[in-house]
């Protein structure tokens, strides 16, 4: 399953990672840089008190054996923890070992009393650093050996541990923090772009997408979406001039050849076949001449040409009239047909007459068109406080929940439709725009093989 983390969380996770790796690495260089330093200077202590005890053994070259022991003893007593050793060239102690301290410590085995020798053990209740380094008296060679405790380095050390390991929740919230607020600031740029292409759609392709003022990669991605749309809407304007150009040069060819026929219809010697043949041209060509009157009022419509003066109008007049005309193709297919138009109020909307005729006659002729005979259709009129409802109610064959959505598009016939009831796909295209001019709200439930209802609902008007 693919992940479906934004990208701010991405980022912010990427840059709280980063940001704690870094900070990780830097901690352990710190770490290993401190150690490093205290080691030096446990040296540079040890090395420091050899010296000392170098200068007290040549300082005491002349002293008798006894004197050079209590030197010894003395010199160990206040330095230190007392332990240190003078060995002989074969690493036997040369002086007796100052106590017993130093006779217990576990003195690391002197390789070469030639070469320096630095490093840790561990006993004696700890772990230690120990120095050894060559010294001569006259011709004595001799070799120095001194130990500190490691425990202060170790001290130093955990107390620096503890806190870089008590700053990690710390600092992984104000990375994260940080990486948040900076893809958020980022990313901004990219929700107003989102949000603009949004309201875009093919009846609004004029508009253009925010630009931001930053050159960089979003403000290309904006330019390059703007020269998009201005291409789109070069090329639907191309399209939309051709269906009018079309659908007007074509109505006057159509209703030529369905006059035409109707005359020669009229003559009574033409044979059965031939009446037949000009019969179906004048059917076809009034079908013809109705498609050409939709798509030239669509493409208008689409053009903002279609201009109509709205004015007070009253609903129940239109709807009684649409009626009449429904009424005869209802009985026809013995459909009940039944109205109820509350004759108690008024129903005056703003809009025009003839568009919204046509509006409740695509509804009704619909509600016809896919009711199995017998069937019933109802139209209703109500009021709410705010709205006037045209309810258009059929018991026919339905609209699935797959077609539903797509009933308004242009050309759109839903399966059971298609090539069993005649139609274009253009009527509800029609009344959608119909409605949308007059404010109003055009809306569909509908369950197959139970029925339709389509709902006009205008903002009703104080008056
Ligand atoms: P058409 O010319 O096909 O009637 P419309 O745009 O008026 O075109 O309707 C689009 C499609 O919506 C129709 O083809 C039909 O499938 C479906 N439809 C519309 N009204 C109804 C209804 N009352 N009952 C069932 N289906 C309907």
């Amino acid at each position: 399953m693919k992940r479906q983390w934004s990208i701010s969380l991405r980022l912010t996770l990427w840059f709280g990672g980063i940001f704690f790796l870094g900070w990780l690495l830097f901690g352990v260089a710190m770490w290993w840089n401190l150690r490093h330093t205290l080691v030096n200077e446990r040296y540079g202590t040890l090395a420091r008190r050899e010296e000392r005890l170098e200068k007290l053994l040549f300082a005491g070259q002349s002293h008798s054996e006894a004197e050079r022991l209590r030197d010894f003893a003395g010199f160990a007593r206040a330095t230190g923890h007392g332990l240190c050793e003078i060995l002989d060239e074969r690493g036997h102690p040369a002086y007796p070992v100052p106590n017993g301290e130093a006779q217990e410590f576990p003195w690391p085995r002197v390789k070469n009393t030639g070469a320096e020798q630095f490093e840790q053990v561990g006993g004696a209740g700890g772990s230690w650093w120990v120095l050894g380094r060559p010294f001569s008296l006259g011709n004595e060679k001799l070799y120095l050996i001194d130990a500190a405790p490691e425990e202060d380095n170790r001290v130093v050390l955990d107390r620096f541990l503890t806190g870089l390991l008590a700053s990690i929740p710390l600092l992984l919230l104000i990375s994260s923090a940080g990486g948040y607020f900076l893809s958020r600031r980022a990313l901004l740029p990219v929700d107003r772009i989102t949000a603009s292409a949004r309201t875009i759609s093919i009846t609004n392709l004029s508009q253009r997408l925010p630009v931001p003022h930053a050159s960089d990669e979003l403000q290309r991605l904006s330019v390059t979406c703007n020269a998009m749309l201005e291409r789109l809407e070069g090329a639907v304007s191309r399209i939309r001039q051709f269906t009018t150009d079309a659908s007007h040069d074509l109505r006057g060819p159509v209703s030529f050849m369905r006059t035409v026929a109707e005359v020669a219809l009229r003559n009574p010697r033409i044979d059965s076949d031939s009446r037949q043949a000009l019969t179906d041209i004048v059917e076809e060509s009034a079908r013809t001449s109705l498609l050409l009157e939709d798509m030239l009022t669509l493409a208008r419509a689409d053009a903002d040409r279609a201009e109509v003066a709205l004015v007070m109008v009253d609903l129940r007049c239109v709807i009684e009239e649409t009626c009449e005309i429904t009424r005869p193709l209802a009985a026809e297919r013995q459909h009940v047909f039944f109205i109820d138009l509350d004759p108690s109020r008024n129903f005056r909307v703003l809009g025009d007459f003839a568009s919204l005729r046509r509006l409740f006659w695509i509804l009704l002729d619909n509600a016809v068109k896919y009711t199995p005979s017998p069937g019933r259709i109802e139209v209703s009129l109500s009021s709410s406080a705010h709205e006037l409802v045209v309810a258009v109610r059929d018991n026919g064959i339905g609209i699935s929940e797959k077609d539903l959505p797509r009933i308004f598009d242009r050309f759109y016939r839903a399966d059971p439709s298609r090539g069993q009831v005649e139609g274009s796909g253009l009527g509800l295209s029609i009344a959608k725009w119909i409605a949308e001019m007059h404010r109003a709200r055009l809306s569909v439930a509908s369950a197959v093989h139970s029925g339709t209802t389509f709902e006009v609902a205008f903002p009703a008007y104080a008056e």
